[in-house]
């Protein structure tokens, strides 16, 4: 197993989606010394116009024996000072991108100082898209943006242990630059920008961002704690955002500072970046400038990084016995959002998540506790998702009060200390006064999901009201959990949750009116394998299934061209265009064509038609349903062939989608046809 880097834990990709996911990155090479107590103190000058960096560090060291750490290979150590005396320092590779630097500490375990001084010039940007960026992080200096992350070797990395740091920067006049931390000071001064940084929380490494930034402030004074100083480094393209984002940041602060305990550093920045990703660090996020200007990074993506200071940030996961600090910050911010939107939004975010989580091959659903940190898009769904379900579980059956005192007491009582899923679990427990090593054993351990069904149900009058004997069945090994089962009457909808905990269990309902059906979790609160009726089909599934084939229906040769085209744009395994004379109906199908082609072939091999939502308006109609076979179908159906070449931008962006009308390139209608969750209807008789 790789063990994920401090790199991760200190700076991540920020949660925005799938065009911007990054890939993993090349682990740090560390020596595992033992120094404890470490502080560096750097005094760091960045020229970005020559990429020239000259850095001056500091650190405290406690213990004996030789002082190993790692530095990039473009920079090169030039004097090293032990309690002021110079000592030669040794230098082996250990790494394509850094070596390893041996400093002779003697024998005696007593604190010293070591002064390390190196310098080195940095790469400019790369010119290249973000992809290759994700590929090979390295520190680059370049006059639009410089960037050194942590974990790349542009300080001294000494051991895996956790260091506090003070931080001076000196930039020309016209950059502005910072680190995670408290700012002490900062002033122009003979043609140079200097800033002061202090981190005083255990940190795992240092990123450093600098720029030809405006910066704006906002000073957030609070009750029981320090101002709170609000801040962007923006572009000067970018100084009309620079008020909402302020705004969005203290809004975020705000909300999860009343939920959980005050927010527990004292600064956060938004800072723009020459390249379209994302990082989170403590007190910051790092943004691309196009990143920026998304509606969506306001909306959730920021309060996401926002609540890393809590989970995250400010307490640490345990990487070796599983990550739960992406879980708990995608419920209390990408779900809850949802949730403020009202009750229709969050049912359909659930049912997002569901469908996802199903999307994954039964067998290769690893149980959640495997999840580490973010590398490809299984373990996302599991870290991610599968932790919202476990949140929204746990709170369901707690109760929001004693949920949220669980969450207070967990941070109370391990702020800026590494905590396991264990420490969580005690801390709910200790708050709701029960045990829970069941529910936390079985959501966090087990492998899949459960998935659940009405086997069969009836009712019968019963006095002045009715009985109903509804029988719930389930795979082997069953799950435990509540299930919500929902009556419909003439009279309304009444829910009852039941307590299942065999492969297959009748229960007996009393209701005040005669039945009409009883429904499974419609509203999706149980993490559960949906059956394909809750699952009404998207683009996406066709996208993403190697087995999807392709039909040009119709046979001109500039057509199959284009259709060719469209498929590879759109599938993640595009196949060469098949035959439609020869189709057997063995697999997911897209089919591609002008209307009366479309629909001419749908009839001859007895496809679903063109649904009456589309129709024919606009200038081409996109939509999905199942074959009789069950396999998915998509139909892009266009008017001419220019409206069809017109699809081939847009289209790969609405996977989610189940119809959609087009005018040209642009959306006039899109939606998802609606989810029907396992329903039993009674007939119009009793037994
Ligand atoms: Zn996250």
């Amino acid at each position: 197993m790789t063990r994920p880097t401090a790199l991760y834990r200190a700076i991540r990709w920020l949660c925005l989606g799938a065009t911007l996911v990054g890939a993993g990155m090349a682990g740090a090479a560390r020596d595992a010394g033992a120094v404890q107590g470490l502080h560096h103190d750097l005094a760091v000058r960045l020229d970005p116009g020559s990429g020239e960096l000259f850095v001056e560090d500091t650190v405290a060291v406690e213990g004996g024996g030789d002082l190993a750490f790692a530095l990039a290979r473009r920079l090169a150590v030039e004097r090293v000072l032990v309690d002021g005396v110079s000592v030669t320092a040794v230098m082996q590779p250990v790494h394509a991108q850094r070596n390893q630097w041996r400093i002779p500490l003697g024998q005696a375990r007593k604190v010293r100082t070591v002064v390390v001084r190196y310098r080195g010039r940095l790469d400019a940007l790369p010119a290249a898209d973000h992809r290759e960026v994700l590929h090979g992080l390295r520190p680059s200096a370049d006059p639009r943006g410089s960037f050194l992350p942590g974990g790349t070797g542009w300080y001294p990395e000494i051991g895996a242990a956790h260091f506090t740091y003070r931080l001076s920067l000196d930039l020309p006049a016209g950059q502005r630059g910072l680190v995670p931390g408290r700012l002490i000071a900062e002033r122009n001064e003979g043609g140079r920008y200097r800033a002061t940084f202090a981190f005083v929380r255990p940190a795992e490494a240092i990123g450093l961002m600098a720029g030809p930034y405006q910066v704006r402030e906002q000073i957030v004074e609070r009750e029981s704690a320090e101002p709170l100083r609000l801040r962007t480094y923006f572009y000067a393209e970018l100084a009309d955002l620079a008020e909402d984002y302020l705004a969005a940041v203290g809004r975020y602060v705000e909300l999860y500072s009343r939920w959980i305990g005050p927010y527990p550093f004292t600064e956060f920045s938004v800072v723009s970046g020459p390249l379209p990703t994302g990082f989170g660090m403590p007190t910051l996020a790092y943004l691309g400038a196009d990143v920026l200007r998304l509606p969506f990074i306001r909306g959730s993506s920021l309060g996401h990084e926002v609540l890393h200071s809590w989970w995250g940030n400010g307490v640490y996961a345990d990487f070796e016995r599983g990550n739960w600090s992406e879980g708990l910050t995608a419920f209390m911010a990408d779900y809850t959002y949802r949730e403020q939107e009202g009750p229709e939004a969050a049912r359909q975010a659930r049912l997002e998540l569901l469908r996802d989580i199903a999307a994954i091959p039964p067998g290769q659903d690893p149980p959640l506790r495997q999840f580490t940190s973010r590398s490809h898009g299984t373990s996302q769904i599991v870290g991610y998702h599968k932790g919202t379900f476990l949140f929204l579980m746990l709170r369901d059956l707690l109760g929001a009060p004693v949920f949220d005192a669980g969450l207070q007491r967990f941070w109370h009582d391990r702020q800026f200390t590494v905590a396991s899923w264990a420490d969580l679990e005690r801390a709910f427990e200790a708050a709701s006064g029960r045990t829970l090593d069941r529910f936390f054993d079985q959501w966090l351990a087990r492998p899949g999901v459960p998935r659940l069904r009405i086997e069969t149900a009836r009712s019968a009058r019963n006095g002045p009201g009715h009985r109903i004997w509804v029988t719930l069945a389930q795979d082997q090994p069953a799950f435990t959990m509540t299930v919500p089962v929902v009556v419909t009457t003439p009279a309304g909808r009444t829910e009852y949750p039941l307590n299942v905990d065999g492969v297959r269990q009748e229960f007996v309902l009393d209701v005040p009116a005669r039945p009409e059906s009883v429904s499974l979790d419609p509203d999706f609160r149980v993490l559960r394998r949906l059956d394909s009726a809750e699952m009404p089909p998207t683009l996406r599934q066709l996208m993403v299934d190697p087995r999807t084939a392709t039909i040009a229906a119709s046979a001109a040769e500039e057509m199959r061209a284009l259709a060719a085209e469209l498929a590879r744009a759109l599938l993640d395994h595009p196949h060469a265009i098949a035959d439609g004379g020869s189709w057997r109906g063995d697999s997911p199908l897209l089919v591609i064509g002008l209307s009366a082609d479309v629909d001419r072939f749908l009839a001859r091999v007895n496809l679903p038609g063109r649904p009456r939502q589309v129709g024919i308006r606009g200038t081409a109609q996109v939509w999905t349903s199942y074959q009789t076979n069950g396999k998915a179908l998509a139909v892009v159906s266009a008017a001419s062939v220019d409206a069809l070449r017109a699809l081939r931008r847009p289209l790969p962006h609405y996977g989610r989608q189940s119809y959609l009308v087009f005018d040209g390139p642009r959306v006039v209608e899109r939606g998802v046809w609606p989810a029907h969750s396992p329903t039993w209807h009674f007939a119009e008789k009793e037994q």
